[in-house]
């Protein structure tokens, strides 16, 4: 039985809790309740990153609806990029006495004591999009299949530049990573280096600041501002009457930033266009500036799918049943390899933006006015 309602909870009105304990008392398998089991009424604390970007506010809302629409109670925090502050609202969440835990973290690496504390409080854990390392106290993963996204940006950037197969360049290429305390960045970076690396072997993608590294690229906590400072220091140091053709950008925020610091330099006019620009999340103000044939593509992956994934995982974990995994190899965390959902990321520019993103009504067309 995973579903525990701590002693803590006892401040909730009597009536719900005895309702709350009865249901616990019961397990789902082959009850009538098939979705809700032996759980209405559990809460479920969900830790989100940032509010910084839109993304993660979506995910916040969406894990919320799905679970209350399964009779969970809910309880959302957003850490605002600051892992220490994850770390408490985390322990605040166990203190008061959730039934499982979704976390989305900051910092991969700085979750291991207080996820001890949740499995000393028989608390379940998923992991939720971005893998916490170093513990076995992670129950389970939900995500995107993320080397596939760094794969459509590098592939959309060859195809861009005519060079899939061909004998064209040398082009000017940059390229950005994410915070290097997100598992994430290396599958992202990994994934696009596989089909960049070879032109940049043979010469064809040139990346004349040198800076190739994963360690030499990263962007601590996705900044946007961090990355339109190393884009100007590129173009000043490295791009005299040169002009960069492509950027490697892993997510839409740092997009904007490196456009700004190209925008300054005087790109974006015919003598001087702007370069393939790639990006991440379909946020709105990505999706406007590829409209506006500026960034030229982002990956879109569907939140929504991700916080269903996320919320069927700790409804099955709580009714004792095995969530639905389709990945059981992949994603290592150090100390075990952690069970996985992951979906499938999609290539966004400005000629399916419509039938992707806004046919299925992820943004509203009227966001994009
Ligand atoms: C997510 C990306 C997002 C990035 C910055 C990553 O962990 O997978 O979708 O762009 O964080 O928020």
């Amino acid at each position: 039985m995973r579903n525990r309602r701590a002693a803590v909870s006892a401040i909730a009105a009597a009536a719900s809790l005895a309702l709350t304990l009865t249901a616990c008392g019961q397990s789902s398998e082959g009850g009538s309740e098939e979705d809700k089991g032996g759980t209405e009424g559990a809460t479920i604390g969900i830790a989100m990153p940032t509010k910084s970007s839109e993304r993660w506010i979506a995910d916040g809302d969406n894990v919320v609806k799905d679970l209350e629409g399964k009779g969970y109670e809910t309880r959302l925090v957003f850490g605002e990029d600051d892992p220490d502050q994850q770390v408490s609202q985390i322990e605040n969440l166990i203190t008061q006495g959730v039934d499982a835990l979704i976390v989305a973290a900051i910092d991969n690496k700085s979750l291991g004591n207080v996820l001890q504390q949740a499995k000393d409080a028989d608390i379940p854990v998923i992991s939720y999009d971005r893998l916490i390392l170093g513990t076995e106290n992670v129950d389970y993963y939900a995500s995107f299949d993320n080397e596939k996204v760094g794969e459509l940006q590098g592939n959309y950037i060859l195809d861009k530049l005519g060079l899939s197969g061909g004998e064209k360049g040398p082009f000017n290429i940059e390229l950005f990573a994410g915070s290097n305390d997100d598992n994430n960045t290396r599958y992202f970076f990994q994934g696009a280096m596989n089909v960049l690396q070879p032109y940049i072997d043979k010469k064809q993608l040139v990346v004349r600041s040198k800076q190739t590294a994963l360690n030499q690229v990263t962007t601590l906590r996705w900044d946007g501002g961090t990355a339109q400072k190393r884009m100007d220091d590129i173009l000043t140091s490295a791009y005299k009457s040169e002009r960069v053709d492509a950027v490697l950008s892993p997510y839409d925020g740092i997009s904007i930033g490196i456009l700004s610091a190209l925008k300054s330099d005087d790109y974006g006019s015919a003598s001087k266009p702007l370069p393939i620009v790639t990006g991440q999340d379909a946020e709105v103000a990505s999706v406007k500036s590829i409209i506006a044939d500026e960034q030229s593509m982002t990956v879109y992956k569907d939140t929504r799918e991700l916080a269903k994934v996320a919320s069927n995982m700790v409804d099955a974990v709580l009714s004792d049943k095995k969530p639905e995994v389709n990945d059981t190899k992949t994603y290592d965390n150090g100390a075990k390899v952690v069970p996985s959902y992951l979906l499938e990321p999609v290539s966004v520019d400005k000629e399916n933006y419509q039938a992707t993103v806004v046919d299925s009504g992820y943004l509203k067309e009227s966001d994009l006015k």
